[in-house]
Formats: C-alpha cells, structure tokens, sequence
C-alpha cells in the first residue's frame, strides 16, 4: 500500500497543468513481543522499545525508548544501555530517571511530545484494586504511565500495568492495544477483555501474562466484539497494516 507521508523520498510527479511536489512511502509498522510487557516496534524506519527488561533479545540500537514504571520486570538500566546510542529519546517516569541515567524525558499523563514523526502521549495508568497491603495498591495512581504512540497514522496503545480504569473508557482511535491480562498485579483475562471491548481497538494483543491462558481473553473479546485478538509468542512479530 502506497500512502502519502512525512519522512520519506519526494518526487515530482508531472500533471497537465503544473508539477506538484508529492510524499510517497510504503506503510511499515510492525510489533514484535519481546517478553513480557517488553516490546520493539519499528515505524518510521525507527526502533522503538517498551519497557525493556530482562528477558528478551532486543540487539537493535533504539530511536526512541519509553518506560512504563520503575519496577524490575519493565525497566532494565543494563538492557537500555545496550541499545542505546547517541541521540537515543527516552521517556521514563521520575523515578526511573535515576536508575536509567543520563539525558531522560518523562511525561506525566496527559502530556505529549513529538519525536520525529513519532507522538507519543502519556496516559493514567494504577490499580485501584489490587494491592500489596491494605491501602497500598502495586501500582498507585501517578506511579507509573501508559502510552499511546502514533506513527504511520496509527496508535498503538501499551497499557503498562493497571487495572481496568475508567480513563480507558476515554481512549479513541486506537489501533493497537497491547493489555496485560496475567493478574495478580494487573488485570486479568476477563477484566483485559472488558478493557479491550470498552477502548474498541482493531487489534488487541495481551500482555504481561504471566503463565495464564489468553484463551480465555480470547473468547470473551470475540463473543463480544469484532476486534481482532492477536497472540503472539515471544520474539514473534506483527505487521500492522
Ligand atoms: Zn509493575
């Protein structure tokens, strides 16, 4: 598919009455599941990952590198370093600004930023119902972010690790959800499922799954919705189109 875009080979095109300047490029936006809540998605001709950590193959020098929360299991010092290269973006909470080093960009919910032809904008992302005491969530309101990144006029939504919050009854346009569905800190299948009917993507892809089966996310999207349930396995990837 030929589509007019921003970051790509110009060419004059010759009509009758005038040349006119036109922008071409081939669509390419592909996800790959790294492990995890960890992903690369390349767009742009540029690599983007989520949530790096510890397991995982992500060899790919980074344009642009977002984190979700301080928590081991989504933000990896040692991994960001090994794909960073001068010139890499990386937009992280506060409190992982420290453990990552260097120049970090962080967004809180709500606030947008625009690198290259890549917008990514940060969204609410807690539990308000699972906690690790009484009155102590895993995840407060305003610990951690979602993002939602658009390139190729498409957004990809990555979740983080939340519960099933109202603020994704807000979200539009999305056309690639990535949910975590494992549990115990996030949500689970069926709550997963609920999120994906209620923010309405074309694709839904589960995440953070720990050693549940996304089978039983599955059905319920698909008995009740007509959005497209992608399950990858690890290091497999996705073209979007
Ligand atoms: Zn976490």
């Amino acid at each position: 598919m030929v589509v007019e875009c921003g970051n790509s080979e110009s060419f004059k095109i010759n009509t009758s009455i005038e040349y006119r300047e036109r922008k071409v490029c081939e669509v390419t936006l592909s996800i790959k599941w790294l492990a995890h809540a960890s992903f690369q998605i390349k767009t742009e001709g540029r690599i983007i990952y989520v949530d790096l950590e510890k397991y995982g193959e992500a060899s790919e020098k980074a344009d642009l590198i977002l984190v979700t929360h301080s928590h081991t299991d989504h933000c990896d010092p040692s991994k960001i370093k090994k794909v960073r290269k001068p010139g890499t973006v990386i937009i992280a909470p506060e409190d992982c600004v420290s453990k990552i080093g260097g120049n970090v960009k962080t967004l809180k919910p709500g606030e947008e930023t625009t690198i290259a032809n890549i917008r990514v904008k940060a969204v609410e992302a807690y539990n308000y119902k699972r906690f690790r005491s009484p009155g102590n969530p895993y995840h407060p309101k305003g610990y951690g972010v979602g993002y939602l990144i658009t390139a190729e006029g498409k957004t990809i939504y990555h979740a983080g690790d939340t519960d099933f919050i109202p603020e994704m009854r807000q979200l539009r346009l999305v056309d690639v959800a990535l949910l975590p569905s494992g549990g115990t800190y996030t949500m689970d299948n069926l709550e997963a499922a609920e999120a994906a009917i209620a923010i309405n993507p074309k694709i839904v892809m589960p995440m953070h799954r720990w050693d549940t089966d996304p089978e039983e996310f599955r059905k319920k999207v698909e008995a009740k919705s007509n959005i497209k349930v992608v399950m990858l396995q690890e290091g497999e990837e996705y073209q979007v189109v």
